[in-house]
């Protein structure tokens, strides 16, 4: 213990979650160990965060070197770091322009203001938003007022103005409620906590002509499936379309809480100038020196390649279980965003998946969500498909 504060106990944090019961000490490529010494391979890694896998020393060997240059200096000074960061997600994901955050929350945060500075700008007033049922965007009171889960919103109501919400995958739904007054729809390109749900690719085409037609902002949130999971960088490149702005976050710093926002020239030009937005850490070298890292190692070890290579044998080993286990019903998603939707309640089943040495969450009320690490090979789908065969037997 460090110093005489420290005592060993979650007491003192705020009940916001029932955690699982274990508590978690480290960890190596697949697996993570617990306080006692107990191995569990890893279907969960953070939350679709730690795609390198754990303890990648490359990453973390960058990391040490940043920390001793330079950790933060704010953003009234430019650092070489951040600049760097910059051009690589430019490079990575087609848009124009990069603003770094710390968490996906304030990704979305800050492209919802972008949108409605972009309207501002052009004198349209518009300010509406268009979100999907389902979907998952962050918990700040922007963020949560584009969630398409009611009771996410409830206690905090009301929300900011002007949110109607349309069915995902149902284009007519979004027709509905388009009107003059429409500034920007958002959606995840596959919806992750909703249960791992992809866009279809003519729903996303007929969303993006509504956008064309009416000078509508499509913001694309690819923070769970972005960067990588789905076997392109980002989702949308997979579906002939491009949004206008885009969120990222989780994967692109492994670990290192980090986002961005992003947007094309044609928003940048008339939306957020200086003054209208910031953050103090946002973008510090530390954080870019992950995304660096992150970036670098992407292409160095082919993890796109390998997300397309290892894919199609984790959905080949699901619907294995499908076949054999009565309470799983079928299998959802691409790439390494992969969901197995069960009949029996989806939390006892990541318990019991937990007991047998595999973490694993749920998404949605039904599906078991397959987020893996990028890293993962076949021995561990093997070894996961064991367990969960003998869980849902
Ligand atoms: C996790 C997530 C967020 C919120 O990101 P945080 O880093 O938890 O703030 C937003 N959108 C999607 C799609 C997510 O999966």
């Amino acid at each position: 213990m460090g110093n005489q504060y420290m005592t060993d106990t979650e007491e003192g944090l705020l009940k916001t979650y029932n955690r699982f019961p274990v508590v978690l000490d480290h960890g190596e490529g697949m697996y993570l160990y617990d306080t006692e010494g107990k191995k569990y391979l890893d279907f969960t890694a953070g939350i679709a965060v730690c795609s390198l896998g754990h303890g990648n020393k490359a990453f973390n060997d960058a990391l040490k070197a940043q920390i001793d240059k330079m950790i933060h200096t704010s953003n009234l000074y430019y650092n070489t770091t951040c600049g760097q960061a910059a051009q690589a997600l430019k490079k990575i994901s087609q848009m124009d322009k990069v603003f770094f955050t710390n968490s996906g929350t304030e990704a979305v945060e800050g492209a919802l203001k972008a949108a409605r500075k972009y309207a501002y700008e052009k004198k349209s007033g518009r300010y509406e938003f268009i979100a999907m049922e389902d979907a998952f965007h962050g918990r700040s009171m922007g963020a949560v007022s584009v969630t398409g889960h009611k009771e996410y919103r409830e206690p905090f109501e009301p929300m900011i103005d002007g949110v109607h919400f349309a069915t995902f995958n149902d284009l007519g739904s979004v027709k509905a409620l388009v009107n003059d007054k429409t500034c920007a729809i958002i959606m995840e390109t596959i919806q992750g906590e909703g249960g791992i749900n992809p866009a279809t690719p003519e729903f996303i085409e007929g969303v993006r002509k509504i956008c064309d037609e009416n000078d509508i902002l499509l913001i694309l949130d690819e923070i769970q499936c972005g960067m990588g999971r789905s076997g392109s960088y980002f989702a949308w490149q997979q579906m002939g379309v491009k949004p206008d702005i885009m969120t990222m976050a989780k994967a692109i710093g492994n670990g290192v809480p980090v986002g961005a926002f992003a947007m094309t020239q044609k928003v940048a030009e008339y939306s957020l100038k200086p003054g209208d937005h910031g953050t103090t850490y946002g973008g510090n070298p530390f954080a870019c020196a992950a995304v660096n890292k992150v970036i670098e190692l992407f292409e160095e070890e082919k993890i796109l390649d390998h997300v397309n290579e290892i894919a199609p044998y984790l959905t080949e080993k699901l619907e294995e279980i499908v076949a054999a286990c009565d309470k799983a019903v079928k299998v959802k998603g691409k790439g390494l965003i992969q969901g197995l939707q069960v009949s029996v309640p989806v939390g006892e089943v990541s318990r019991k998946a937990l007991e047998e040495g595999l973490l694993v969450i749920s998404a949605g009320g039904n599906v078991l969500r397959m987020i893996p690490p990028l890293i993962v090979e076949k021995e561990h789908i093997d070894e996961m498909a064991e367990i969960l065969k003998k869980v849902l037997a």
